[in-house]
């Protein structure tokens, strides 16, 4: 994954040198912990999710599992790899369904975080399983956006309800709530809604998302941001959290080369996780997210 390359690289060396040592000493333990600890905010990893991870990786790295181990070095790496499963999320959380169907799923996020991309990835992937989803365009701020998403909604094979061409404006909250007595009656069993974003936190388009929200009573509401955009993923993740209360997110862009610190810090700062993750413009880039593999992948 082109996002974590020189985070990876920069761990491994971390490594590679303390491999070098037999027993550790506490200088050791402390000069490895240092330069994770220099990795990571040169990732862009937020400064409180890192202070708490080097904390916990040294208490242990100088604990008695370290200390009675065969191979101390290989037992820090092990110890950062669950550490690092941890800030992910510890384990894999599925995507929840409804006990009576429509399961309803709502997208939150900014302009351009990827949500109406999802939407396909999510509404094509759901089809795989078996489910008949259907796409709402409940993004009535852009004039593109209804058309956009029907684009997506015929790559993936699924229909679109959208507002009636030429209505005006609309009401996305009354779109929304419209589209779920729809799927009732049409025995659509997912519904996802796509919801308009801002280029910036915006307390209106919160209000919107949070009327969405109130009126469609969601099984699930997810967060969709940006892995590239660094260190404002943080205060973004937090104004939804506050603002429509999200209940997990979707890590986007993961295939590009920025420095992914959005990605190790979001589950971490809001306690949310993370249920998927977005590796490109293709329907088929898209993958439910494991925390141990993602961990894996930084650590190889
Ligand atoms: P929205 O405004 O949140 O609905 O965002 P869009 O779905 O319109 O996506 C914004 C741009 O990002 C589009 O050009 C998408 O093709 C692109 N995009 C979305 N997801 C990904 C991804 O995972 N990787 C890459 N490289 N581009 C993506």
């Amino acid at each position: 994954m082109a996002t974590f390359g020189n985070l990876s690289d920069r761990l491994a060396e971390t490594f590679k040198q303390l491999r070098t040592k037999g027993k550790l000493s506490a200088s050791d333990v402390d000069g490895t912990v240092r330069e994770i600890r220099r990795a990571l905010l040169d990732a862009d990893v937020s400064l409180d999710v890192v202070k708490e991870f080097t904390a916990r990786v040294r208490e242990r790295a100088l604990g008695d599992e370290v200390n009675r181990a065969l191979n101390p070095a290989q037992q820090v790496v092990q110890i950062v790899n669950e550490e690092l499963v941890g800030i992910l999320g510890g384990q894999q959380r599925r995507l929840q369904f409804a006990k009576n169907p429509p399961t309803v799923i709502m997208l939150a996020g900014l302009q351009g975080a990827g949500k109406t991309t999802l939407a396909g990835k999510l509404a094509k992937w759901l089809v795989k399983e078996g489910h008949t989803p259907i796409l709402v365009a409940a993004d009535l701020q852009r004039p593109n956006a209804v058309t956009q998403l029907q684009v997506v909604g015929a790559q993936a094979g699924v229909p679109v309800f959208a507002p009636e061409p030429g209505t005006g404006v609309g009401d996305p909250v009354k779109v929304a709530r419209d589209a779920v007595a729809h799927a009732e009656r049409a025995l659509h069993d997912v519904v996802i809604i796509d919801t308009a974003g801002r280029l910036g936190v915006d307390a209106e388009m919160m209000k919107q998302a949070a009327n969405i929200r109130k009126a469609t009573n969601p099984d699930e509401v997810l967060f969709v941001i940006d892995a590239m955009i660094g260190q404002d993923a943080v205060t973004t993740a937090k104004a939804f959290q506050e603002g429509v209360d999200f209940t997990g997110v979707v890590l986007s862009k993961l295939d590009g080369d920025a420095r992914g610190g959005a990605a190790l810090s979001v589950a971490s700062v809001t306690g949310r996780p993370i249920i998927f993750a977005s590796t490109g413009e293709g329907l088929d880039d898209f993958e439910p997210f494991h925390p141990d593999r993602m961990a894996s992948r930084i650590l190889d």
